[in-house]
Formats: structure tokens, sequence, C-alpha cells
């Protein structure tokens, strides 16, 4: 048997059963190996155990949808007073990715991984324009799933984009901790032989599959009348092609499914039918200043729904514990345990690795972060330390993956206790 080293928290949250008081966490190898009472370890040694002392330990926080290639554009959200366009929006978005330099763009792309860690992701659900940020993240220690984007309304974009997605899926292998997907980009951009096609194809090849869907209005009265706003827009674009457009929400839901495993994002004006599979973006929802999520609904019809930040052109932040924090504060409501369920589990699950990653769980992969709680909470955390951490704003600490210590609070910890 490998190694086994543990650490020690005041609370631990498995987030799969109820928070463990004086817990511990025990790992061999790349494993969480026991997650239990500090009394009752069967593995825990005084040699070989890191005592975190008042802190909360939990799974690694999963951001089921950003886009790192956009982390260059920060201070965009600052330059839209609301109701933000959502074509004025995408103008300056298609502004950015044509005149962004390949440096900066790599330069965005680390400066976002080094971000999330920070924050405590562990796990990403990356839409990639060129796939450029799988290069990146197969030098860093986050987990992704990155997509690579399609966008094709006419019949040769579609063409031409899909020649470009089937070079880049030849040359590309990721590895244990990035996976490939694809990313037909949207309804009103993506022809539905385009649609059809990509899910054909991650579903023979089991490759993960992601598309933004029913994010506007504007993207509804697009599908129903042909006619709007993103009508004008892509006509100035010469991407415009009526007889490329889906029928509806429906039929995209069906190319998810047909995939295998497709994951929708956004949903803001889904009614009727539910995906299996949802990314709800909390802050950039309120950014655009959409009318409410329809989550509720979703859910109570069979929608597993995790949390993402999207890019940073609608998003203040990377932070998805602080997107976890406004779920909570908008909608007191929701318990603070769906909530960290949505941040964590269903994260892994809607990425398609909700039996390995996601919460701890023995025999799934040893990725977890670890949040301080300042002596003062201390009787606050201990009544109800979910709550507690939703309703702080206290800070990432410590952050593991796969066993080895990323970000330490302990530097003299770091590379010691796990490597021997
Ligand atoms: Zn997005």
């Amino acid at each position: 048997m490998n190694h086994v080293w543990s650490v020690r928290a005041r609370w631990i949250l498995p987030v799969d059963r109820p928070p463990i008081a004086n817990g511990v966490l025990s790992m061999t190898g790349d494993l969480i190996a026991e997650v239990t009472w500090a009394k009752e370890s069967r593995l825990i040694s005084k040699a070989d155990c890191v005592d975190l002392g008042d802190c909360i330990v939990l799974p690694g926080l999963v951001n089921a949808h950003i886009h790192l290639d956009l982390c260059g554009l920060r201070t965009l959200p600052s330059k839209f007073s609301t109701p933000v366009s959502f074509v004025a929006w995408l103008q300056q978005v298609i502004a950015y990715r044509r005149s962004a330099s390949p440096d900066e763009i790599h330069d965005a792309i680390r400066q976002g991984i080094a971000e999330s860690l920070r924050n405590g992701v562990t796990l990403a659900g990356d839409i990639s324009a060129d796939g450029t940020s799988l290069i990146e993240l197969e030098d860093s220690p986050l987990r992704a799933v990155v997509f690579r984007e399609v966008i094709g309304l006419t019949r040769e974009r579609a063409r031409e984009t899909w020649r470009e997605a089937v070079r880049w899926l030849a040359e590309r292998r990721g590895n244990t901790r990035c996976q490939l997907g694809l990313s037909p980009h949207a309804p009103y951009s993506v022809r539905r032989g385009l649609y059809r096609l990509t899910a054909d194809v991650c579903r023979r090849w089991k490759l993960s599959w992601a598309t933004h869907l029913a994010e506007t209005l504007e993207e509804r009265d697009l599908l129903q009348a042909r006619s709007g706003p993103l009508r004008s827009f892509l006509e100035e674009l010469g991407a415009w092609d009526e007889c490329g457009l889906c029928r509806d929400w429906q039929e995209v839901m069906r190319y998810a499914e047909d995939s295998g495993h497709g994951l929708c994002i956004h949903g803001n004006y889904l009614s009727g039918t539910a995906p299996k599979r949802l990314v709800w973006c909390p802050r950039t929802h309120a950014f655009f200043g959409h009318e409410p999520h329809p989550f509720r609904t979703l859910m109570r019809q069979g929608s597993v729904i995790a949390l993402g930040t999207d890019s940073l052109a609608s998003n203040p932040d990377l932070n998805l514990l602080a997107e976890a924090r406004t779920v909570l504060s908008r909608h007191p409501d929701v318990s603070p345990e769906e909530i960290l369920r949505m941040a964590t589990l269903n994260g892994a699950a809607v990425l398609g690795l909700g039996d390995y990653l996601g919460s701890l769980t023995p025999g799934k992969q040893a990725d977890w972060i670890a949040v301080l709680v300042p002596s003062q909470e201390q009787l606050a955390t201990d009544a109800h330390p979910v709550r507690w951490l939703l309703e702080s704003d206290a800070k990432v600490s410590d952050v593991c993956i796969g066993g080895r210590w990323v970000i330490s609070s302990r530097a003299e910890m770091e590379g010691s206790v796990q490597d021997r």
C-alpha cells in the first residue's frame, strides 16, 4: 500500500454526507482513503498528519463554465451600464478576439488558471475558441474539460470550423487531468447540421459536449421569428443563414442528449423542457440583468444544476465560492447544502466526472481545499458550518489536487508529508 497521510480539521464537509466535526481526511497516492472523526480513524498516524486547526475542509470547487481565453477582458464589464445590450457586448468580445496577440491570449489563460486555483477551483469546464487553453492547462495542476468551440451558421463557415476542430482532435490527446470535448457555440451561431455532427462524433469518441442555450430573449426571438437584433448582427458579420438555424431550444437539447452526456449552459429563459445537465452562472446572469433564473423549476424537472462564472468579460472575478455565496444571499430559501453541492459534486457530475471527483469520498481523487475560520467566528461555524461558509467572506487557504499540495498556508508543509 502507498504511504498514507492525513489532514485534521475543525470541520470536514464531504458533501455526499453530513459535516464531520474534528474530522480527518486520509489519502494514499492520489486517492482519498478515509474520511471520518479523528477519534475513529483507522489510518491516522501522528507523524503523517497535518493539523490544519480551525479550518473547514471541503472538496475542490468546480467551475463548470469558464472561458480562460477571455481573461484579458477583465475591464469590459465596467464599460457597460445596465441593462447590458447583449449584441453590443458580443461585438466587444469579437473585437478583442480579433485584436489580441497569441502571447496576450496565453498570458490571459495563465492568469485565469492561477486565479482559479487561488480561489479553490480544482476542476474547470473551459470553452476554448481554438483549443489554445489546453496547452496551458496540460502544464498546470488544474483539472479541466477543454471544449473546443465550433461556430458556423452558414454552410461554408460550418465546414471550415469543423475541419479545424477535427485537426485539433487529431493533434491533441489531453492527459489524466485534461479531457477533450467540443462546444457548438450557441443556437444563434451554429448550423443544425453542425450540432448533429458534433453530437454524433462526441458520442462515438466519448468526448464531452457543451453548448450555450437559452441565454437571451434575443436568442428566443431569433429561433421563433427568425428576426431581431441577433439577425441584424449576424447579417452585418456576413454570418447569417436562415436555413441553418435549429427549430427551437428543444431540438438543441436533443443534440445534447444524442452526444452522450451533453451539457447546456445558462438556460436563463427555459421553460417546459429541462436539460439533464445545466450550468448556471449567477453573477454573469446578474450582469446582463436577465429575468430571474428558472433553476427551481428546472431542478424539479430533473436537471442537475452546477455553477460557473462564465468569463471575466461578464464577471468581476473567477471566484466560484462567491457564485455560491451570491446564490444564498439572493435565494435564502435554498439550503446551503444544496448550493454547496452545485459548486462541487454537481459540477463534477455535469462534466461527466462525478464518479471520480466532487465529494470527499474514499476511492475518489484527493482534491480538497481548506478555508480558515477566524477565532471569533468559531461558535457560528460550529452551529452550521455550511451556512457559515456561504455567509462569511472567508478565503481559501489551502488547495490540494490528487493528493498533492498546490497552495498551502503552511509553506513548510509543501512537499514534506505527502512526498514521503
Ligand atoms: Zn460562456
